[in-house]
């Protein structure tokens, strides 16, 4: 699959009639902390769209608040390859298992309501689509929900592209 460059890939979701968005970026308090990170500039991009929220940790059965997430030993492509790990960072606790889970409810939403782009929460371990915690540090790549919907065919997008 060819990398979309950032302009494609707002030419994309400005076509787009059904968007798959990150539910925290539109208001709802679903991240680990119990906040949200409801987004004016979001709202504005998905007017007049068909929108579509998911939370993949939350709809995994992960609880609000929950243990702050990150990935061990790669992205969320090496996730999905079987080669990284989430784990709960205070712990060690593997959270994999769910995340993956997470992340194909979020795929099957796309696909069931025929969304093409998703606008994702960056720097999330399932949401990140530029840049993900990764041992601790954030680097360059997606979380494991942006890794599986771009698998997918799907544009991702950062909230902070916008
Ligand atoms: S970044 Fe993704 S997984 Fe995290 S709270 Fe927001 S929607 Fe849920």
């Amino acid at each position: 699959m060819t990398a979309q460059t950032r302009e494609e890939r707002l030419a994309a979701l400005r076509e787009a009639r059904v968007v798959l968005v990150s539910a925290c970026l539109l208001g709802e308090a679903c991240r680990y902390d119990g906040k949200s990170k409801g987004s004016s500039r979001v709202m504005q991009a998905l007017e007049g769209k068909e929108v579509v929220p998911v939370c993949p940790e939350t709809g995994a059965g992960l609880g609000i608040p929950r243990p702050a997430v990150e990935l061990r030993g790669g992205t969320g492509e090496a996730v999905l390859a079987g080669r990284a790990q989430a784990v709960v960072v205070s712990t060690g606790e593997d959270r994999t298992a769910a995340f993956r889970y997470g992340a194909e409810l979020a795929l099957t939403a796309a696909q069931r309501f025929g969304a093409t782009v998703a606008v994702l929460k960056e720097r999330s371990p399932s949401c990140g689509t530029q840049g993900t915690q990764v041992d601790g540090v954030v680097v360059p790549g997606r979380g494991i929900t942006a890794a599986l919907l771009h698998s997918a065919g799907i544009t991702v997008l950062s909230d902070e592209e916008l």
